[in-house]
């Protein structure tokens, strides 16, 4: 791309929110030679609500993005298989290889050995990852303005021209052809543009979900747990599920979703509804027996899954949470951000040259949709299926431990599935 012969902009692309879809945008359009500018609302590094699981795909996109060393280093735990214990204490297991294709290679290099690695998941707090993310972007180029909040957007025409940002108790008004929305589920620019056109309904194209009944999320570290090395332990119980993981430090991310309606009753009081809710699963009690919780709890309403507008305007394009907010017990909620944000920024270097030359922003907006739709509308659909069967009754969700334990190639079709395409075939043959 070409800089500074565009007087009227400020950078060639403005993206808010410096999380992971954020950051892959930023890094790869400064490295393809853009003027890009990443506004976050936070001081990193900072925690954040998550599971912490990163899947082992995301290190090859750490590694195109120039990340993986300093996230080897960071001291995160290995994560090689995913045990997911139905609330009597069933177990199926799920290999962090079926997930890892093509993330054989970069583990071998984080190893510094080039045989016999194993594609592993990483457990690293959101602080680490973030912070290392976004320092890379720094180093390649990026403007990062942290404690710097987008509050409005700057619209002409009715094509976005920009956002102005609160910081330090002052507004700054920057332009650019191309805005991101990465501000995660917040949504913060797309949700301007849907109330500046009085959009009532603003799920894409009737597919995002509004939850049965709303969810909160939970989070915390805790030392001693009695998690085996390597080890991710997902539990089901009434009303949701949680995850448990080792992260760096010697301590481990727990991390649950519960009903509004079980929080409710315990006056939100998070180690009163791990206790109550969480532990009513046999193996979470016997994991958390002795757990100590070591950091603040995070907590966060769900309101709902699904997929947004890709393009609410011309000129502004969604990434990672802010397109699409997928089921997080499928651990894949990263990979998408890391993905979308890698895509966005494909198709934006690919349309550059069209977009300076007649300013016309339908071409790219075709193309992202499309290529956004065919690398994640099955995985999506797969996902929300597998939601329905996570807050399933118990007795169904034996049942299909059992079904899912009696064959080796299903678990590993379903556990692709929430990846990447999926042949049919490969869920039919046994
Ligand atoms: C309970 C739960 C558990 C999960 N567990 C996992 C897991 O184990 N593995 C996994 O892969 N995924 C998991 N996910 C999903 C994962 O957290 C998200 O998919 C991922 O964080 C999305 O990245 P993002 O960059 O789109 O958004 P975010 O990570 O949310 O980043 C958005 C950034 O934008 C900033 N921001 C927001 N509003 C503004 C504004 N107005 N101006 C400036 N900045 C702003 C925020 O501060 C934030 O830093 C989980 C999600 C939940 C809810």
């Amino acid at each position: 791309m070409n800089k500074r012969d565009d007087n009227t902009n400020d950078y060639d692309v403005l993206i808010v929110g410096g999380g992971p879809a954020g950051a892959s945008a930023a890094i790869r359009l400064a490295v393809a030679g853009a003027r890009v500018l990443v506004a976050e609302q936070k001081k990193f590094p900072r925690a954040k609500l998550c599971g912490e699981f990163i899947s082992p795909e995301c290190l090859a996109h750490f590694a195109e993005l120039g990340v993986l060393e300093q996230m080897s280093a960071a001291g995160g735990a290995r994560v090689s298989t995913t045990d997911f214990y139905t609330r009597g204490g069933r177990k199926v297991s799920v290999p962090s290889a079926w997930f890892g294709q093509g993330a054989r290679m970069v583990n071998a290099q984080a190893d510094g050995n080039a045989t016999g690695a194993q594609p592993d998941a990483l457990g690293l707090s959101r602080a680490e990852m973030d912070q290392r993310l976004l320092l890379r972007a720094r180093a390649v180029g990026v403007e990062v303005l942290e404690e710097a909040q987008g509050c409005g957007l700057i619209i002409e025409d009715k094509r976005v021209r920009g956002v102005e940002l609160q910081r330090d108790g002052a507004t700054i008004s920057l332009r650019a052809p191309v805005t991101i929305d990465a501000t995660g589920r917040a949504r913060a620019l797309a949700r301007r543009v849907e109330r500046a056109r009085r959009d009532e309904d603003a799920h894409a194209n009737g597919h995002a979900v509004r939850g049965r009944a709303p969810l909160v999320a939970f989070k915390a570290h805790l030392s001693d747990v009695q998690l085996a090395a390597g080890a991710c332990e997902i539990y089901f119980y009434r009303g949701g599920y949680g995850g448990l993981s080792r992260v760096e430090n010697g301590l481990s991310n727990l991390c649950f979703i519960v009903s509004a309606r079980d929080v409710r009753a315990r006056h939100s009081d998070a180690e009163r509804v791990l206790r109550e809710v969480v532990l009513t699963n046999r193996r979470a009690a016997e994991t958390l027996v002795a757990a100590r919780v070591r950091s603040e709890w995070l907590a966060v309403a769900l309101e709902s899954f699904g997929r947004w507008r890709l393009v609410p305007a011309k000129g502004l394009l969604t990434v990672g949470d802010s397109a699409a907010f997928i089921d997080p017990f499928t651990g894949s909620g990263m990979l998408m951000a890391l993905e979308s944000g890698a895509l966005a920024a494909e198709v934006i270097t690919r349309a550059w040259p069209t977009l300076r030359a007649t300013s016309d922003f339908n071409a790219l907006a075709a193309d992202y949709r499309a290529h956004y739709r065919a690398r994640f509308a099955a995985r999506l659909r797969v996902c929300s299926l597998l939601r329905r069967a996570a807050f399933a009754p118990a007795p169904l969700m034996t049942a299909a431990a059992l079904a899912l334990n009696a064959s080796t190639r299903v678990r590993r079709a379903m556990a692709r599935a929430t990846r990447s395409v999926v042949k049919p075939t490969e869920l039919g043959e046994h």
